[in-house]
């Protein structure tokens, strides 16, 4: 989502926030800007845009100061405008936010500020947090005081950083990332480790519920009853320092290709034996997670039940609130999280945590929220995925999901990774065809992805990378599920791809591409085998059946990033999008 930054020490603060901002613009947003203080006064400058534009339009990186705070915005309360982007000034001008999240009651603190005479520009919930924040300096002349009061008032999940006037930096967290990136004579604080990591790799992550006051180079902690805190210093693990870009055009592109060795990477032994241990002796089993990890943990419903003989039932977080089949006390629940931060995971989880049930996570943040919520978890360690689209931590998921199973069935499976990692190489090296597929489907506005069994997951992963990055409507379509509804929708102008290794579907998803293929439309199949019936063959290399989800999704992955590349779209950043959703 958003991204926070504050700096405050000796340097110049603007440069440094712009750069930070640059370096969180995977996390998605809509407008840009920053609050420095200089000798006299806070000085804003905002606009809605990409950081690099706003800052030449605006000169953003020339405001001189040495304490500043930054913000790229994803609107929830309030059109994507000037006046609603960050920084947002209070009413005396004197104090200045910078806000991710939401502040679920503003409608009725608005109302109670307004009849203090306090007034309003923006129509956004921050605008209404720095006034209350003013308000209560204005009766403390506090500012510890001033935070304690303040949060004390306020409902919904948030981060927030403050400057006053006076040189003070304020940092509250509750439910959002905060990370401050320690350095001789300065402090950095972040949403995301991306934020500082060029300049130090000491870091304080800062606890949930915790809030820091910065002043003259000294930082103290408090928990919100206002107990003083102490700063745990901590090294970023170095797998995250990893943000460029290299050769590559996009960060996309390079995880992609990056896959050959990510999935080697995926989920250290010790682990994978501990939590093993747990699912072995769980009551109920759940899974859960969002978007691309919930369609990893629907893959496990197949491997679990398939190999392991055990029972697990997926649920999309989001829905797990509202789901019939509440979790029941003492279960255990597999929480997925590319970035451990996604506001509907942790939300099932502190539901699970309610009946008392055991949560192990899978994810690739090893010191983020759902880790510290987590009873065991296992680490992707496939380094930062910037890309909006998940690709390479989509498969470290499985990786882990495959060894969970494997250790589950006594080895049942052959999993030969260093074969799994040459196939997709060889997929990656060859993709001259999927070029040329990218381009003759750049025009089209709907495209169905077909798969049976295990690789209906992989289906739905497919459709939802291609929405993602090429905006063309995709659908995924259980393949015997045709005749009973999607068959309608197939004529001339339609093409479908069909997920079909030579494996125990092979033949029946066969059936379903001839029955498409007798409406008129177009058959891509992806298959270790070709067929005559594919209008398009991409092939994939051959290897142990139940391997064949890593591999075929790869091409898809490829399909879609060149695809966007033919719409000129931008596959780092889809429009609408953002790579960690914090808010609900
Ligand atoms: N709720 C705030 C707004 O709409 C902050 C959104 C964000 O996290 O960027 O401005």
């Amino acid at each position: 989502m958003c991204s926070i930054i504050g700096y405050s020490g000796i340097k110049n603060a603007a440069p440094i926030l712009v750069r930070s901002l640059e370096k969180m613009e995977y996390r998605g947003y809509d407008s840009v800007g920053i609050a420095i203080k200089n000798d006299s006064m806070i000085n804003v400058k905002k606009d809605i845009g990409k950081v690099s534009e706003v800052k030449n339009n605006l000169n953003l990186d020339k405001m001189s100061g040495t304490i500043g705070i930054g913000h790229t915005r994803w609107a929830t309360h309030g059109k994507v405008s000037k006046k609603n982007a960050h920084p947002h000034y209070s009413n005396s001008g004197k104090i200045a936010i910078v806000h991710n999240g939401i502040i679920e009651n503003f409608q009725q603190l608005k109302s109670e500020l307004k009849l203090d005479g306090f007034k309003f520009e923006s129509d956004t919930d921050t605008e209404v947090l720095v006034n209350l924040i003013q308000k209560n300096y204005d009766e403390t002349s506090n500012i510890k005081e001033t935070i304690t009061k303040t949060i004390s008032k306020l409902q919904g999940h948030y981060t927030f950083l403050v400057i006053f006037e006076d040189g003070t930096l304020a940092a509250v967290r509750f439910h959002e990332p905060l990370i401050i990136g320690v350095e001789k004579n300065s402090y950095y604080i972040s949403s995301d480790v991306l934020g500082f990591i060029e300049k130090t790799d000491d870091a304080i992550y800062i606890d949930n519920e915790n809030f820091v006051i910065i002043n003259d180079h000294n930082l103290d902690i408090f928990d919100f009853k206002g107990n003083s805190i102490k700063p745990n210093i901590t090294k970023v693990s170095k797998e995250f320092a990893d943000v460029y870009k290299g050769d590559y055009a996009h960060f996309t592109l390079k995880e992609i290709s990056e896959q050959p060795k990510t999935i080697l990477q995926a989920g250290d032994d010790a682990r994978i034996e501990e939590i093993t241990e747990r699912i072995s002796s769980a009551r109920n089993l759940y899974i859960t997670g969002s978007g691309t990890s919930y369609n990893a943990a629907r893959i496990s419903k197949f491997l679990f039940s398939n190999f392991a003989k055990i029972k697990i039932e997926p649920i999309i977080s989001s829905e797990l609130p509202f789901s019939p089949d509440s979790i029941e006390e003492d279960s255990t629940l597999i929480a997925i999280s590319q970035s451990g931060e996604s506001a509907d995971v942790l939300d099932a989880v502190r539901i699970a945590k309610k009946s008392n049930s055991k949560i192990l996570s899978i994810i690739n943040h090893p010191n983020s929220s759902l880790s510290q919520e987590s009873d065991s978890v296992i680490n992707l360690n496939c380094g930062p995925e910037i890309g909006v689209a998940a690709t390479k931590s989509f498969t470290s998921q499985l990786v882990i999901l495959y060894k969970i199973t494997n250790k589950i069935c006594n080895k049942c499976m052959n999993l030969d990774w260093d074969k799994v990692s040459q196939c997709i190489s060889n997929v990656l090296k060859d993709d001259s065809n999927i070029k040329k597929l990218a381009n003759e489907i750049k025009e089209i506005t709907d495209i169905y992805v077909l798969g049976r069994g295990i690789h209906f997951p992989i289906a739905q992963e497919a459709a939802l990378k291609l929405k993602e990055l090429t905006y063309i409507h995709a659908e995924a379509i259980p393949a015997g599920e045709l005749k009973h509804g999607p068959l309608a929708l197939m004529d001339s102008n339609v093409y479908v791809i069909i997920i079909n290794p030579d494996d125990e579907t092979y033949q029946n998803t066969l059936n379903s591409a001839n029955e498409i293929k007798a409406r008129g439309a177009k058959i891509i199949g992806i298959s270790n085998k070709n067929n005559e019936v594919y209008d398009f063959w991409i092939k994939i290399p051959d290897i142990n059946e139940e391997l064949y989800p890593l591999i075929e999704i790869i091409p898809i992955q490829l399909l879609s990033y060149y695809a966007a590349l033919e719409k000129n779209t931008d596959p780092d950043y889809p429009r609408n999008l953002a790579k960690s959703v914090t808010v609900k």
